[in-house]
This record gives C-alpha cells, sequence and structure tokens, in this order.
C-alpha cells in the first residue's frame, strides 16, 4: 500500500475561502507540503500532528528545486500516508502542477485535484470587480509574465477591449508591464487595479490606469494586477453610486411621507 496525494488549493488566504474538502484534508493529513504563498491562517488548519515542510521560494532564492520536491513528495508516499500538497490559490494555476502530477503518475501514485480560489477570483472580490461585466466585457485571460521571451507571454490576438486581463506577476516592476501592454497595443487609459494580499488582513487596492501606473508605488507581493475596462473606477462605484441615488430617493420618500403625515 502507497500512500495517496492531494494536491490542494489554500485559495488566496482567507481561509474562511477554502473549501470543506481542502479544510478536512488539512486536519487529517500526515504530511504536508506547502508553498510561501499560502497564509499562516490557513497553515493553523493543518492538524499539530502533522509533518509540516515549506517547500515554497522565498525572495527568489529557492528552497528546493522542483524535482527535490518531486522526489521529496514521492519519498513521503512509500507508505500509506495521507499527503498534502498544499498550493497557493488553484493548484492547477501557474503552481507548477503540471510537473508534480507527471512525476506521480510516472511513480504510478494515486493522486487527487482538491481546486481552490485563485488570486485573480480572490484580487476581484477584493476590488468588486465583475470580471466578465456584460456591458464591457466578454473574456478573462489568466497571464503572466514571470516565463518566456519578451513579447512571447501573451497570445495578442486574444486580447480584444473587451478582454479582462489577470497578470499573476511575481516580483515585476509595474514600469515593465506596462510598457510590454502598451507596446502591445493597449491604450494608456485602459483602467486597471493592482491587488496586494488579496483576502487577507493587509489586503491593498490601488486603481490606476496603465499609462499611470509606472508612477504608482510598488505594492508588496503577492499581487496581482486586474486591466481592462471592467477595472474603471467609475464602473466599479457606480453600484455605490446607485445605491446612494436609491438611498437619497428613499429619504426624500419618507420626508414626502412624513409630510403628508405629519406626526
Ligand atoms: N496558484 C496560484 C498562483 C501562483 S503564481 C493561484 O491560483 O492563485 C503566484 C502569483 O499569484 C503571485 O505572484 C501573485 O501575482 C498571485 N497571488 C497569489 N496570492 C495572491 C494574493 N493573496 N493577492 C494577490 N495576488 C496573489
Amino acid at each position: 500500500m502507497r500512500g495517496k496525494v492531494f494536491l490542494v488549493g489554500a485559495g488566496p488566504g482567507d481561509p474562511e475561502l477554502l473549501t470543506l474538502k481542502a479544510a478536512r484534508l488539512l486536519a487529517a493529513a500526515e504530511v504536508v507540503f506547502y508553498d510561501s504563498l499560502v497564509s499562516p491562517e490557513v497553515l493553523r488548519m493543518v492538524s499539530r500532528e502533522a509533518l509540516l515542510l515549506d517547500v515554497g521560494k522565498r525572495a527568489g532564492k529557492k528552497l528546493l528545486t522542483q524535482d527535490e520536491i518531486n522526489s521529496l513528495m514521492l519519498s513521503y508516499t512509500r507508505q500509506p500516508r495521507l499527503v498534502v500538497r498544499l498550493k497557493g490559490g488553484d493548484p492547477l494555476l501557474f503552481g507548477r502542477a503540471g510537473e508534480e502530477m507527471e512525476s506521480l503518475r510516472r511513480a504510478g501514485v494515486d493522486f487527487e485535484i482538491v481546486p481552490g480560489i485563485t488570486a485573480a477570483v480572490g484580487a476581484a472580490a477584493a476590488a468588486k470587480i465583475a470580471l466578465t461585466d456584460r456591458r464591457t466585457a466578454s473574456q478573462v485571460l489568466f497571464t503572466t509574465f514571470s516565463r518566456g521571451e519578451r513579447g512571447r507571454w501573451l497570445n495578442w490576438a486574444a486580447v480584444t477591449p473587451e478582454t479582462t486581463i489577470a497578470v499573476y506577476m511575481p516580483g515585476i516592476h509595474y514600469g515593465e508591464v506596462a510598457a510590454r501592454l502598451m507596446e502591445n497595443g493597449l491604450a494608456g487609459e485602459t483602467p486597471c487595479v493592482v491587488v496586494s494580499h488579496a483576502t487577507r488582513a493587509e489586503q491593498q487596492v490601488r486603481w490606476s490606469t496603465i499609462a499611470a501606473l509606472s508612477d504608482e508605488d510598488q505594492l508588496p507581493a503577492p499581487a496581482l494586477l486586474l486591466v481592462g475596462r471592467v477595472a474603471a473606477r467609475e464602473l466599479h462605484s457606480w453600484g455605490e453610486r446607485f445605491e446612494t441615488a436609491l438611498f437619497e430617493a428613499g429619504e426624500r420618500r419618507n420626508l414626502h411621507l412624513a409630510a403628508k403625515w405629519p406626526q
């Protein structure tokens, strides 16, 4: 009998955003391998008896190579253990799960995926942005700068003015992001929003435009950039303005009623 590995999504940080299945597995796990992106609050959900192993990268310095992580994980499945591989957000998005699954498959180890809320979805919730608002957007693109040659990071044919782009960007300077977006035809006035530490206590939301982005202060990592018409602050505040208008209308009506039926 060999152990089984669960590749579990830890979500963007808030432990209440874990799936019930993730929470159950964290409480039952015997070994947990986790990344640096997993929040301390989520790690607190891990059983005290479990062996907790940090296999993340910090400040660009790799603690372990991907191959080392793969073989370490395999070594813990030689006995019938419950092994959890805990990854920030969703395990299948920008998390090297492809390589880990391949290694498990090759070794004939049973594994299962438990999806999580990806950072882009957490960031959209933090900024209260409808990623596919039908008035301005028709598609969402999850992408990153951290791979490939300059210009090859994104298939620009897929980008239309109705596209919302979610840029997962480990440590990249905003100026460079903005330059690449504009080089490839995005208008400088395209709205964007940076969300740092989405769904965590330290969460910060910075509204901007592509042109103004390079002048913005770099927010602490992890941060994610949402680009597109849906990230317009006016569109965002429309809902609030509408609520205010309704509230004011309600107030007026109350005044009107008060005038009609004086106490
Ligand atoms: N698998 C993860 C992504 C891993 S790539 C997921 O699905 O979310 C790492 C990048 O994700 C970070 O550099 C950052 O851009 C983004 N990220 C992860 N957690 C975040 C958070 N809480 N707030 C903002 N961005 C986050």
